[in-house]
């Protein structure tokens, strides 16, 4: 038994499975796209090895067959199972991103055990907002209320979607965002591109968050085409993380999860995770882990899984992570790197302990 087998985690960030029968091949990608076989990955030979016997059948089973005995299950009974698998003690589930009808926090939660919390991502919350809102001063005040008093475990940006993670690091004037807000409202586009508004809104829920005592965490690195790699870097945010004490948890982060790690190391308000990296580069997690630990102090490292619609990926990100950090502490026990007492507080740290203390549970 691997000394991460039996930690219970905290998936501090992750969004609802489908519940509805989906493609699972639309979802082992980033392209979001059928041209290569999907399955012909590392995540795609991974979820072959680690997913088929939960589902009852052997180990390495063919793609075909693994598909065909999903659909037999059906989405309910299939996500109990991995879900279950997975070990998580609490969700914190992203609320604002569904490309379909999705869980709630509340029923991942009851199909794989545990407590469900929700991250509220900012940019949605805003975006819902500008639908109904009279005027641009209605639409600011709404989701200053929505920042200040939602019920939620964290916030969430994916501002370097939308404008890259240079971001200023004071907010703009009043004048300029009310200005801004009018004219989104007047051009009735729901996604919100205007960069004078999303730094108001990353800036209002730093403060909100710093206030209440909760994370703000970005989407660093790697994501679907829509983004531009060169302009997530972590780095990117260095001004920003300086000039802004709220706690900032930097997601993802690869390929440039060493730059993250670095301004954990530097920043001690930073706290460096995964997220999908785990689940897609498979058997090369533990070189990822270890890059990351190279520098990031061991209580700023923290666990997620960033599954999205397939219950495969919030399992695949558990157990790989389970499997490779093992093997990882394994190989420095071997070599007289730390002691089990060490080892074990190491991985009960990422896996649970330091996101408990950042977010009080
Ligand atoms: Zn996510």
């Amino acid at each position: 038994m691997g000394v991460a087998d039996a930690v219970p985690l905290i998936d501090q960030h992750c969004h609802g499975v489908a519940t509805a029968d989906v493609d699972v091949r639309e979802w082992l990608s980033e392209a979001k796209s059928a041209r290569r076989h999907p399955f012909r990955s590392l995540l795609g030979v991974s979820l072959r090895r680690w997913c088929a016997p939960v589902l009852g059948m052997e180990s390495h089973a063919p793609a075909e067959d693994y598909l065909w005995r999903r659909a037999e299950l059906g989405w309910h009974e299939a996500s109990r199972r991995l879900l279950a698998a997975a070990g998580v003690k609490h969700w914190f589930v992203d609320t604002g991103y569904a490309p379909g009808p999705v869980t709630t926090p509340g029923l991942l939660a009851e199909l794989g055990g545990g407590t469900g919390h929700e991250v509220m991502r900012i940019e949605s919350v805003a975006e819902t907002l500008s639908l109904t809102a009279a005027s641009p001063e209605a639409l600011l005040n709404g989701i200053l209320t929505q920042l200040h008093r939602a019920p939620v475990i964290a916030f969430k940006s994916v501002i370097g979607y939308r404008m890259g993670l240079r971001l200023p690091t004071v907010p703009p004037d009043r004048s300029a965002v009310v200005q801004a807000a009018g004219n989104w409202l007047r051009v009735k586009e729901s996604r919100l591109t205007d960069p004078v508004l999303l730094t108001w809104l990353v800036h209002e829920a730093a403060r909100a968050g710093y206030e209440r005592g909760l994370p703000l965490q970005f989407h660093t690195g790697f994501g679907d085409s829509d983004l531009r790699l060169s302009e997530v870097d972590p780095v990117c945010l260095t001004d920003f993380i300086r000039a802004v004490p709220v706690p900032t948890v930097l997601l993802h982060c690869y390929p440039f999860h060493r730059n993250a790690a670095y301004l954990a190391h530097v920043f001690d308000h930073v706290y460096v995770d995964l997220g999908l990296t785990v689940p897609f580069v498979g058997p090369r997690a533990g070189a990822v882990l270890a890059e990351v630990l190279e520098l990031a102090p061991f209580d700023s490292v923290l666990y997620s899984s960033d599954g999205n619609v397939l219950p495969e990926l919030h399992f695949l990100g558990a157990a790989l992570w389970r499997s490779y950090l093992g093997k990882l502490v394994d190989s420095w026990l071997a070599d007289d790197v730390l002691t089990p007492a060490d080892a074990e507080r190491l991985v009960l740290g990422i896996g649970y302990a330091n996101a408990a203390r950042l977010h009080r549970l």
